[in-house]
């Protein structure tokens, strides 16, 4: 089955991030997850069954990940209201344009960030 996401509205916040955390790291098996990020996720309808899976993140906090045959969103415990969409699975993945970079302490030195975005050393509120 094909995933579907549609906004129902526009959301209070956006923002098209990569994340060098090593549990994103794990997910994607490269060097960091390429998302965008949604608040809050009532902004957001799916429409399909994912299958989800639970793992404890780097905050100790359970993560949720959901594939459809391919990884393509996550839920954080530690961020309940934001869902997250890795950037390949949007129909124009070609807009991607990031404007973060999360986690970069766990970052690997083969990892290349481009210069233009802002650097956190932790998540979003580092
Ligand atoms: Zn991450």
């Amino acid at each position: 089955m094909v995933w579907r996401v549609r906004l129902r509205r526009y959301p209070l916040f956006a923002t098209m991030l990569n994340c060098h955390c090593r549990d994103c790291q794990r997910a994607t098996g490269t060097a960091y997850a390429a998302a965008f990020a949604i608040f809050p996720k009532s902004a957001v309808s799916l429409k399909g069954k994912p299958c989800w899976y639970r793992v404890i993140g780097s905050s100790g906090k359970p993560i949720e990940r959901g594939f459809c045959g391919n990884p393509m969103t996550v839920r954080l415990d530690v961020a309940p209201d934001i869902i997250g969409f890795h950037a390949a699975s949007l129909d124009g993945p070609a807009r991607y344009k990031p404007a973060v970079d999360l986690f970069t302490a766990s970052a690997h030195p083969w990892d290349l960030m481009q210069a233009d975005t802002i650097k956190k050393a932790g998540g979003l509120a580092s």
